[in-house]
């Protein structure tokens, strides 16, 4: 365990050993429904009083009723001609060939929330409509980068606390550099899910993900059962390894896998995302789905398996003109392009030692503040203890004292030049709404057709643990959540 490991993993608060009363996000449809029953009529001496009550436990009846209609009559969307909206799943549905339940994660890099209404994408169509969707999209963690995202979606821990804080970064105390390729236990901490399953002894088996090829606990990446990235495999022989999976004797089918496709991140980083290209891209990716699909249904195994599809994170336009050059903050402070980790949309600066990173910030902040500097108003730059705390970016010392944060498609450069062109970019506040990805969830213990409320990534981890049936280590996701999302087993 390296030295930073030891200071990260001691502010981690273990929710998932908390209690369950803590909030979780409640299903609306519940919460209003029990309103309604606690509001109990109590002797009152004013009409007026009573009145008011009545009208309340009306409109709450009438919303909490309209909620309920609306969050399971989806359900009759269901391929089960013998269900109706009046006949809600209770429990989950049996299993009828597998012996235990499997999870298949599924990331499709840069799906940014809304791609699928671009083009017809019948077969994630399918999933949706016999699944459970996060309706308003996957809020993934900040930055909304896909290292730190995907590594968030298997431990269920923040960057700060998983350790992979951005794509590139520097160990401060040793001076190592981490970049995409880095597979040295060192730098990916927690304990992500196909560690977890290995623990138990159950199999896993990964088709790339960060982190995957890296050495954790009993998990050592077995030949065959662990490829190591390479982007130039085509999607087709990506999904037929993991259909081959199921070919095997029952007992040996692993309990977790994983699948990632580039797409349609590549295409959006080049042209934006309001290109012809992501809609093909789009297309080949429900292509995919559908390969899968049809493999799982050849197998009898397509209902049995539970299919999680997710994205890591959006993805947003940039084009010239909106961007902000740190060489025009010169009059106010020079910010040496050696003290620049990463500049877009991440902004993170480490001043040497003697500068202070306060005096930094308030040199720069008069700069951007100034009305002098193009584009200033549009960043903002922080010590990063003083960072929104919904960002949970500050607790490691992999993180440089200085975080910006760049509003919506702007671009940070060190030096004024012309060869900006219009693209696509991600890493900004997981606030803004372009930066979600999708989730949608289809498996026995998925109620059909339903809807739920957007949430953070970092609950899949404790999801997937509850649907395995194995229990998880402590992360930041919410012990509870699983059980506002899926059926309990029957
Ligand atoms: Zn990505």
């Amino acid at each position: 365990m390296d030295s930073s490991s030891l200071s990260i993993l001691g502010p981690l608060k273990p929710t998932s050993l908390a209690s369950s009363s803590e909030e979780d996000p409640p299903n609306p449809s519940t919460a209003l429904l029990s309103k309604t029953d606690s509001t109990s009529p109590k002797t009152t001496t004013t009409i007026l009083f009573v009145s008011l009550l009545l009208i309340t436990c009306i409109a709450l009846a009438a919303s909490g009723a309209f909620a309920f209609l609306f969050f399971s009559s989806a359900s009759s969307f269901s391929s089960n001609s013998s269900q109706t909206s009046l006949n809600v799943e209770s429990t989950a549905r049996p299993l009828t060939k597998l012996d235990r339940p499997v999870v298949l994660l599924i990331s499709s890099d840069g799906f940014r929330f809304g791609y699928q209404f671009k083009t017809p994408t019948p077969n994630i169509g399918r999933l949706i409509a016999n699944g459970t969707e996060a309706q308003t999209g996957l809020i993934p963690v900040f930055p909304t980068l896909t290292f730190p995202n995907h590594y968030s979606i298997v431990t269920g821990l923040y960057p700060a606390y998983h350790g992979i804080v951005n794509n590139y970064f520097y160990d401060p105390i040793t001076g190592d550099k981490f970049t995409m390729s880095s597979h040295e236990p060192k730098w990916w901490l927690g304990e992500p899910l196909w560690e977890t399953v290995a623990n138990h002894g159950l199999k896993a088996a990964t088709y790339f993900w960060p982190g995957s090829e890296v050495p954790k606990g009993s998990w050592n990446c077995p030949v065959n059962f662990c490829q190591h990235y390479n982007g130039s495999v085509p999607f087709e022989e990506r999904v037929d390894t993991i259909l081959k999976y199921f070919d095997l004797p029952i007992s040996e089918i692993p309990v977790f896998m994983t699948l990632y496709f580039e797409d349609p991140d590549h295409q959006g980083h080049q042209v934006g995302p309001d290109d012809p290209e992501i809609t093909e891209a789009v297309a080949n990716i429900d292509k995919m789905i559908g390969r899968l699909i049809q493999g799982l249904e050849k197998r009898g195994v397509f209902e049995d398996v539970t299919i999680l599809l997710v994205g890591d994170h959006g993805m947003v336009g940039t084009c010239d003109k909106k961007l902000i050059f740190l060489d025009d903050l010169a009059p106010w402070i020079e910010i040496p392009k050696d003290w620049v980790h990463s500049y877009s949309p991440l902004l993170s600066i480490r001043p040497p030692a003697g500068v202070s990173p306060s005096d930094v910030v308030a040199k720069m902040t008069e700069a951007l503040s100034s009305g002098e500097v193009e584009n200033g108003m549009r960043l903002k730059v922080f010590l990063k203890e003083e960072l929104p705390e919904r960002l949970h970016y500050a607790e490691n010392d992999r993180i440089p004292p200085i975080i910006g944060l760049v509003a919506e498609g702007f671009t940070v450069e060190q030096t004024r030049s012309n060869r900006k062109e219009c693209g696509g970019a991600h890493g900004y506040d997981n606030a803004f709404f372009s930066m979600r990805t999708i989730f949608i969830a289809h498996g026995p213990q998925f109620e059909r057709g339903r809807k739920v409320p957007s949430f953070e990534n970092v609950q899949i981890y404790n999801l997937v643990t509850s649907i395995l049936k194995v229990q998880g280590a402590p992360n930041n996701g919410t012990a509870s959540f699983p059980n506002s999302i899926i059926l309990p087993s029957s």
